[in-house]
């Protein structure tokens, strides 16, 4: 209760922060304006830019969160033209400092960038140029480490200090400082100094990372227990999220995407995201085959290719990009209409900033992930040696196998932010399915059942995969893993799929990785739940959605779009014609 009046509270401490400076009345609101558009040619501010660059230019410490594309770097880069003197910018990548050099370059900022692979002479310049009152610098990019480990360096800001040329002290990627976060750096805790050597630069820290964990701990870090914060919202009103099923072959997942770039989004530009290199040349290469203008994008082609492609499809000669992650930097077409995951990307953070490409104009687009548990294996195998691969890429599982929550509160929900359905305003498939009923049934018996096939099957040595297991189940291929006493379950494949996955990100359930001389094989093991079915001390519940309105009025342009009217089999059986989602009560019955 505590908890819910201090985040009440500062809810409340954050709306009245977002007011008081949202003013266009400061001092130098005139120039901020104007220099917006001569110098970064830019029309407009975007939601909290305004707020964030008021209170730094009054010398407020604050931190802001925005999503990744937001917009953050213009929030120190504009003040960093209006002000006097030095701008110091930490950030933690140099391939990051680099894109923004050029971009700066580009519209005629003086910026550099100070590395431990800066030249000698380079590195003289730009000391020299930092300790004068007639420094031409606006912008100094520089490594924690560079920090951390140069006592020159820290001499020469010293000096810039005390001649009042440093005038403010950006830190990107902010969470880096906690532990708490997926990013944590070392060096980035002995940024903590930085207050107390420059008592009045301001610092404004940037992050995409939302928790109160973090924040709370950055401020602690750095030293800044009273710093404002700004947060932009993560939602994207105009963009449509939606799962579907993904096939089970390679040629009717092919049919399905080619009907949906040929009919529903027709003439339209968009990007298909891969797990693989491989897996992005095949669908490109299928979907030339068909007529339609695909063009590849990957890291093992050669920077001109890329290029190409990326020209042509800026300019429409392509109509979508079959791509990797290698797609993102710096891509910002307007009309990007569709973004299709062919396989599960491995977190929502990923998934928010793939999909994210869409819409940037502010029209309705849409955001499609083709879920199969089968992906999620072949995920698992390449995260599962990150220390939060496999937390982050079960949560993006849970969100492909909800049947009935707002896509857009699942996101929300991840980020920090609080969500009702109703502002959804029916932008994702289960929103837009309105008359849906969800009834929740106990599947105990079945997740019991999975847990002694695979108790039986260590008992034996002999190892499963999950493929293996959903066949052992149900009574399927060779003899090895098959438990005589357990009967198939009445139940489509997709549902005892579900059941499976819900089982694993619920930690009843484990994959357990294995690595052969050509690669990673995962197996399934009970997980550290798994003795509370054993002894029955829990109950699993699976939602069930049935009887839906299907005049959805959002999704379906080509008829076979709603996710409910597109699986011929879960209508043709008379117990399964419903749509499962499975989720796990954590009612316990009789634990001790
Ligand atoms: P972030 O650091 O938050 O991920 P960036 O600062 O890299 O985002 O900005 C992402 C893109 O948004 C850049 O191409 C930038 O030029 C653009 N951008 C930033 N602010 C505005 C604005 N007010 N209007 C239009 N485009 C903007
Ligand atoms: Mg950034
Ligand atoms: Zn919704």
């Amino acid at each position: 209760e505590l908890k819910l009046i201090l985040e009440q509270s500062e809810l409340d401490n954050q709306q009245n922060q977002h007011i008081k400076w949202e003013g266009t009345d400061f001092p130098w609101t005139a120039e901020l304006d104007n220099k917006l558009k001569s110098v970064f040619k830019l029309n407009e501010l975007r939601s909290m830019q305004r707020q964030t660059m008021n209170a730094t230019l009054a010398k407020e410490d604050c931190l802001l969160i925005m999503p990744t594309g937001g917009g953050k770097s213009l929030c120190f880069q504009l003040p960093a033209v209006i002000s006097k003197g030095l701008t110091l910018v930490i950030s933690p990548l140099v391939s990051l400092m680099e894109d923004q050099q050029m971009a700066l370059e580009l519209l005629k900022i003086p910026s550099a960038i100070f590395t431990s692979a800066t030249s000698k002479e380079e590195a003289k310049h730009i000391q020299e140029d930092m300790v004068t009152t007639k420094g031409h610098l606006k912008l100094l990019y520089v490594t924690p480490e560079k920090l951390a480990k140069s006592k020159r360096f820290m001499n020469r800001l010293e000096k810039s200090y005390a001649v009042n040329h440093l005038t403010r002290i950006v830190i990107d990627e902010v969470h880096c400082c906690s532990q708490w976060g997926h990013d944590f750096r070392p060096d980035y805790k002995f940024l903590g100094i930085l207050k107390r050597q420059f008592p009045n630069a301001p610092i404004l820290g940037l992050t995409a990372t939302a928790t109160i964990n973090v924040l709370e701990d950055v401020k602690k870090i750095l030293n800044i227990p009273r710093a404002l914060l700004f947060r932009a919202s993560f939602n994207r009103p105009n963009l449509f999220y939606e799962v579907q099923e993904k096939p089970a072959t390679q040629k009717d997942t092919m049919d399905k995407i080619f009907h949906l770039i040929n009919k529903r989004f027709r003439g339209q530009s968009g990007i298909i995201y891969c797990f693989s290199r491989k897996d992005s040349e095949e669908v490109a290469t299928d979907l030339k085959s068909r007529g339609i203008k695909a063009g590849c994008y990957h890291a093992d082609m050669t920077a001109q290719s890329r290029s190409a492609v990326h020209r042509k499809w800026l300019s429409g000669d392509v109509q979508v990009v079959v791509a990797t992650v290698a797609f993102g930097m710096g891509i910002d077409k307007p009309d990007v209409r569709f973004v299709i995951h062919h396989s599960i990307s491995k977190s929502i953070e990923n998934l928010y900033q793939e999909s994210g490409r869409a819409g940037r104009d502010g029209q309705r687009s849409d955001c499609i992930v083709l879920y199969r548990l089968a992906d999620v294996t072949r995920q698992s195998s390449m995260v599962f040696t990150e220390q939060t691969g496999l937390p982050n890429l079960y949560g993006i599982v849970q969100y492909c196998i909800d049947v009935a929550k707002c896509r857009r509160s699942l996101i929300a929900r991840h980020f920090g932010e609080v969500w009702e359905s109703a502002q959804c305003d029916k932008m994702c498939d289960h929103c837009d399915r309105a008359q849906c009923q969800v009834k929740v049934k106990d599947v105990t018996h079945y997740c019991k059942d999975l847990v002694s096939i695979l108790d039986a099957a260590a008992a034996t040595q002999q190892r499963v995969t999950s493929a293996k297991l959903l066949d052992a189940w149900y009574g399927r291929g060779p003899a090895g893993v098959k438990v005589k006493s357990i009967a198939a379950p009445s139940l489509a494949k997709d549902q005892a799929e579900r059941i499976l996955a819900q089982l694993l990100v619920e930690g009843y359930l484990r994959e357990d990785f294995h690595f052969t001389a050509y690669s990673t094989i995962c197996y399934i093991i009970p997980g550290p739940k798994a003795k509370l079915l054993r002894n029955g001390g829990v109950k699993v519940a699976i939602d069930f959605v049935q009887a839906c309105d299907q005049s959805s009025k959002n999704t379906v342009k080509d008829g076979s779009a709603a996710p409910s009217s597109d699986t011929p089999h879960r209508v043709k059986h008379k117990n399964n014609s419903e749509t499962s989602n499975v989720k796990v009560q954590k009612n316990k019955l009789n634990s001790k």
